[in-house]
């Protein structure tokens, strides 16, 4: 009865925009885990009354909302684990530049790269920058704090994000701040929303920080004789006080995934570094010399750099497509993103060595190693019942491993459904029970994206 009466609220409310077609939910069932859980319901929200209306009609009848953008995150944040209604935010997609305040005011479901496209119009610059950048909502990457290659040197999606406007589950506006350079007043309630994964509110608006585009931008292949000489170099460049705008890390089933799939990959690497320096023009080919420099004696083969823009956009090509290419190891991919502090890093791809020799799976590294961010993509078919045993055996002493060294288990994608059994290796009894206690302020009923990041008693 209950059921009738919400659906009957919903349509009339919201018509065509409201649904319970199979092919709707389907559609929206699935993200980046290769993960599937039916939404009972999808909503497909135009404008910021859409969310009120759908959070309050919710609200009242004690349902589910799980925001959705465009449905490629890596954690499960997105599926609908306890059914409920599903609400795409892709359509409320509108960008404006602000370029006396160097501010950028964007809708949830504006995808980043447009954002990046709107602000280089006026000669301005956003620089977060995650691999799925031409798909990923802003909604999305503020949600999960994406990062992506430029964090090393311009940090993550929060480092941009100056306020927020949000949507509680009751159907509440709120404001988190004003979009000021300087604003201290209260508690930094963007930065709780900032990483909240949709558990906490519905993102309806954001304003984000943009600066002075850099005049150029120039990158360099390096190619190295080793994982080991590979990592080492890493903090050796970041060390010396050097800014690489990217530097990303790619070991030998990296290359020999790209090389199966025709991609252009140099014939002697174990392992390669693709940087990227920016600034003045008449510096890049500077700044790269002196990074070759540092690293010439630490394994380094070989040292590619691009000849103009369009072989400088190539190389980064190379990087996005590898995620995907990486498939052609199995039809299942764990992909782990984890983090240690960047001197580090040499000690753990010796431990991924080890597992990868104890274990005999086949784990595939690469990722923004400049800022200490790996990911650890374990590879296999999930038909294999003795190879999966192994991969779960594997992660968590993965987790631990990277825990014990100070690091976090996860730098960018998030816990959602897909880390939520390993928060007890990074989180006291007490720091969990501080992130569910914030959680039931803004949610108290547990409707808002429930089952991610951590379970919640029912009451
Ligand atoms: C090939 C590939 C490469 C990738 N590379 C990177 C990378 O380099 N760096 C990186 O960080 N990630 C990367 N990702 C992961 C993913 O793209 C990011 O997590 C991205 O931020 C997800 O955006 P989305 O719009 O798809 O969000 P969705 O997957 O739709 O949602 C992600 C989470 O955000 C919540 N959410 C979405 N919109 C809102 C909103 N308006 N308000 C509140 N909550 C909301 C959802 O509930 C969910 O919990 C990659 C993914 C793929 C498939």
């Amino acid at each position: 009865m209950t059921k009738n009466r919400f659906e009957r609220e919903m349509q009339q409310t919201f018509g065509e925009k409201f649904s319970k077609s199979m092919e709707k939910r389907i559609l929206n069932s699935y993200d980046a885990t290769q993960k599937s859980f039916l939404p009972d319901y999808v909503l497909y929200a135009e404008n910021e009354k859409d969310v009120i209306d759908c959070c309050k009609t919710c609200s009242k009848y004690k349902v589910p909302i799980i925001p959705r953008g465009a449905g490629c995150g890596f954690s499960g944040g997105a599926l609908a684990i306890e059914g409920g209604v599903t609400l795409v935010l892709d359509k409320m997609n509108k960008i404006e530049i602000d370029p006396d305040n160097l501010i950028a005011i964007v809708e949830p479901g504006a995808i980043t790269y447009e954002i990046q496209k709107e602000a280089e119009k006026h000669n301005l610059f956003y620089p977060p920058d995650p691999s799925s950048l031409k798909v990923s909502t802003i909604g999305g990457n503020i949600a999960e704090n994406a990062g992506g290659p430029r964090a090393v040197k311009y940090g993550v999606t929060g480092d941009w994000v100056i306020a927020l406007e949000v949507v509680l589950a009751n159907g509440e506006k709120i404001k988190t701040g004003r979009p000021l350079k300087k604003d201290v007043a209260g508690y930094n309630i963007t930065n709780l929303f900032v990483g909240s994964e949709g558990t906490l509110g519905v993102i309806t608006k954001a304003y984000l920080k943009l600066i002075p585009k850099p005049e150029g931008f120039l990158s360099g292949i390096f190619i190295f004789d080793s994982i080991n000489n590979a990592a080492k170099s890493i903090s050796t460049v970041v060390s010396a006080g050097l800014q690489p705008s990217k530097l990303e890390f790619m070991d030998r089933f990296s290359l020999k995934a790209l090389k199966s799939a025709g991609k252009n990959v140099p014939e002697n690497a174990e392992s390669i570094l693709l940087i990227e320096v920016d600034g003045e023009k008449e510096s890049l080919y500077t700044q790269l010399e002196r990074i070759k420099t540092l690293v010439k004696d630490i394994g380094l083969i070989d040292c590619n750099i691009a000849k103009d823009e369009s072989e400088n956009e190539r190389i980064w090509e190379l990087r996005r497509s590898l995620s995907p290419i990486i498939n052609l190891y199995g039809n299942t991919k764990i992909n782990e993103d984890v983090v240690v502090p960047r001197s580090k890093i040499p000690e753990l791809m010796a431990f991924v060595e080890d597992l990868i020799e104890i274990y005999s799976l086949t784990i595939v590294c690469f990722g923004h190693a400049g800022d200490g961010n790996i990911h650890v993509n374990f590879m296999f078919d999930r038909e294999d019942k003795k190879t999966v045993e192994k991969v779960e055996k594997a992660v968590e002493q993965l987790f631990k491993k990277v825990v014990e060294m100070g690091g976090s288990i996860s730098g960018e994608h998030g816990i959602g459904i897909a880390k939520k059994r390993f928060m007890k290796y990074q989180f006291s009894e007490i720091e969990m029970e501080i992130l569910k206690n914030i959680k039931k302020v803004f949610d108290p009923y547990n409707i808002m994206n429930p089952g991610k990041i951590f379970d919640i008693e029912k009451v």
